[in-house]
């Protein structure tokens, strides 16, 4: 394990949210257009506390989903003072807590903040965790030239390329055929 339960998960969470843009996901299609698109993101990944479902929260969720976007993508020094921002703007209190039938872990705001909120807090949290191994360069974007989509890099050797396998095979079914124009 790269890092700690919470933060892989958190992280992954993260690249979910921003896989819903439309350079990024499965469909080509903007898959946060709707409350239902969001509340079935965030069941899927069991993303629990406050749910508004009214048309505020998802633009703020929207908003969010460029802001982790940006910051996925952000060098080490420039991640750190992202972070602090997000940290100090959520007026962030790191606390221990227990719910549902989930163990003692960290939430920095509290469940009945708006969801938007939450999102960037956990992802702001997990790059702590990121950035303080040492690892943003474990936080990559898809080599595959018409996707997108961002992933963590857990491989062994730090040398995963692509989002998916799918986008692998694509990839090296064209280099082939490239190979045989020659
Ligand atoms: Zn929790
Ligand atoms: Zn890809």
């Amino acid at each position: 394990m790269f890092f700690t339960h919470d933060t892989e998960a958190a992280l992954a969470f993260a690249a979910a949210l921003t896989d819903t843009a439309p350079a990024a996901s499965d469909s080509g299609d903007d898959e946060l257009r709707t409350v239902a698109g969001l509340s079935d993101l965030l069941s899927r990944w069991g993303f629990s506390g406050r749910h508004d479902r009214d048309a505020r929260e998802l633009a703020e969720v929207r908003e969010a989903r460029d802001v982790l976007r940006g910051l996925w993508l952000l060098e080490r020094d420039a991640a750190a003072d992202a972070v602090n921002d997000l940290l100090a703007e959520a007026q962030a209190l790191p606390r221990l807590v227990r719910h549902d039938d989930l163990d003692w872990h960290i939430h920095a705001v509290a469940l009945d903040e708006p969801l938007a909120t939450r999102i960037l807090v956990e992802a702001a949290m997990a790059f702590v965790d990121v950035i303080r191994s040492d690892q943003m360069e474990r936080l990559r974007i898809c080599d595959a030239d018409d996707c997108e989509s961002l992933y963590v890099d857990l491989s062994k050797n730090g040398s995963r390329r692509f989002c998916t396998s799918r986008c692998g095979n694509r990839m090296a079914v064209r280099a082939y055929r490239a190979r045989g124009e020659d």
